[in-house]
């Protein structure tokens, strides 16, 4: 018995030391797939960990749920396209919220007379945010599924509502500490949560999922903690707190590039009113440009600066840019890839699809890097961005996205854009820089026109 417990405690110390070298791991590109492999080889210590557990009466349920649960999630994993990545990952989170909760109803139904106040309390905080999380992020993937409007939901008083609601719900939280047996308290007080969680997202527009995922992201883990808590499993309460932190300085370092702040995401209802006050609104052409007259511009280019976007992304246009610039270099261009932080619809979005096509690490510039190069740059190629080469954000401080730092393209000595027509960015803004007379226009799907550069490149 001894054996086994000290076995138990060893396997979850090591997995919380795997947890957290794989956290170290992710956050740079290079060392990312070792973080990655590092974070699974901690989850796997901690499944083996809890079966050790002899508290275990009988296998054939658990062996069942890893059977489903292994072939759902290497099913998800091959078919789920990299593009529906965002939407993917909010699924994960609805589940995980769900599984804490369930597991702290469970708990309560065996234990919730014999709970002291602070279990109680654990108990009910992971209840709570286990379901708003759950109903929270279905209806975020749902939103970037397009099954459910972008745009922002919203009604009059509708943020006074929810803040009723939270009330309502902190009430409850209360009464169930103070009488626990009153399951009434316990199930109106999970019925409210997850209506809180879809009033919590539906205002937001689908621009803005990304931060709430990262929130949500960090809800689930601060409910697994408390289940961790509840449970008396320290394997839980280190990796649900790992997970709560790291997904809270997600979302702020998220809102920082995008110069917003968490409660203007929260309860701005960003994209609800699109006023576009650029300078394109004002009128102007833009000018086309011809794919031959281009591959002659970047072939005899002292430097070139790729900046992806979102675009490359749908177009799965990473390997075609690759090859592009392999060619270019080939030819004596310096050749660079500027990425935003927020280029994509989720973070590292680019880094993931550029790391994928082999793109070496070292050509990866990050905005503050590429920008003081840029002026000297003689083509810089967006291929598929539009808010994040906005130089309205720069420029115009009536812009809803005004202080947005951006990658400030139009400062090269020529800008081609890489784009399939006059599609706007995920903000739904007018962008200048495809006005002005530094850029040119190369209209088609990215994939398909990088693919042609490369060729008519290749017979210079
Ligand atoms: P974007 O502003 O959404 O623009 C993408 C552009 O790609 C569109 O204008 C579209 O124009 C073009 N496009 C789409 N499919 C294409 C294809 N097959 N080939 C070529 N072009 C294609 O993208 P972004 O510049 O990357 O900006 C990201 C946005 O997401 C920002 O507003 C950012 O704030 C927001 N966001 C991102 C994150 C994150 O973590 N990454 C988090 C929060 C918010 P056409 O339709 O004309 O082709």
């Amino acid at each position: 018995m001894i054996t086994s417990v000290y076995f138990i405690e060893v396997t979850y110390l090591l997995a919380s030391a795997l947890f957290v070298m794989g956290l170290k791991g992710l956050s740079h590109p290079e060392t990312a797939r070792r973080g990655m492999f590092l974070a699974e080889a901690g989850m796997f210590m901690a499944v083996v960990g809890t079966l050790m557990n002899r508290e275990i009466i009988s296998f054939s349920w658990i062996i069942a749920g890893l059977i489903v649960g292994s072939a759902i999630g290497a099913a998800m994993g091959y078919w789920v396209p990299m593009t529906a990545m965002p939407q993917r990952t909010a699924l994960s989170h609805a589940f995980g919220a769900l599984a804490a909760a369930l597991v702290g109803i469970g708990e309560y139904l065996v234990r919730a007379g014999e709970m002291g106040r602070i279990k109680l309390g654990a108990l009910d905080f992971e209840v709570m945010l286990g379901s708003l999380t759950f109903t929270g992020s279905l209806i975020a993937c749902f939103k970037l599924q397009g099954i459910l409007r972008g745009t922002p939901i919203t009604f009059k008083g509708q943020n006074i509502f929810n803040m009723s609601l939270l009330a309502v719900i902190l009430f409850l939280f209360g009464m169930v500490i103070h009488d626990p047996l009153q399951p009434a308290h316990f199930y109106l007080l999970i019925a409210l949560s997850f209506i809180f969680g879809i009033m919590l997202v539906i205002p937001i527009g689908s621009a803005d999922m990304p931060v709430v995922m990262s929130l949500l992201n960090s809800y689930a883990g601060l409910a697994s903690a408390a289940t961790g808590f509840v449970l008396s499993n320290n394997v839980l309460i280190i990796a649900g707190t790992l997970d709560g932190f790291s997904g809270f300085i997600l979302s702020i370092l998220m809102c920082r590039a995008m110069n917003r702040s968490i409660g203007n995401v929260l309860f701005g209802a960003f994209g609800s009113v699109i006023q576009d006050t650029g300078a394109a609104a004002a009128g102007g052409t833009m000018r086309e440009v011809q794919l031959e007259d281009v591959a002659v511009q970047l072939a005899y280019a002292r430097q070139v600066v790729f900046v992806p976007g979102y675009g490359m992304a749908t177009a799965q246009a990473q390997h075609a840019v690759r090859e592009l610039a392999n060619l270019l270099q080939h030819r004596g261009v310096d050749v660079k890839f500027g990425i935003h932080p927020v280029a994509g619809r989720m973070p590292g979005h680019m880094n993931v699809l550029l790391a994928e096509a082999d793109v070496p690490y070292e050509a990866l510039y990050e905005m503050e890097q590429i920008n003081p190069e840029l002026s000297t740059t003689d083509v810089a190629v967006v291929v598929g961005a539009n808010d994040v080469v906005n130089p309205d954000a720069r420029d115009n401080p009536a812009s809803p996205i005004a202080g947005m730092p951006i990658i400030e393209v139009d400062r090269a000595k020529s800008v081609v854009v890489l784009k399939r027509g006059q599609g706007k960015g995920f903000s739904g803004l007018e962008n200048p820089l495809f006005y002005k007379p530094v850029t040119g226009m190369l209209y088609g799907d990215a994939k398909s026109t990088l693919t042609r550069l490369a060729h008519t490149v290749q017979k210079l």
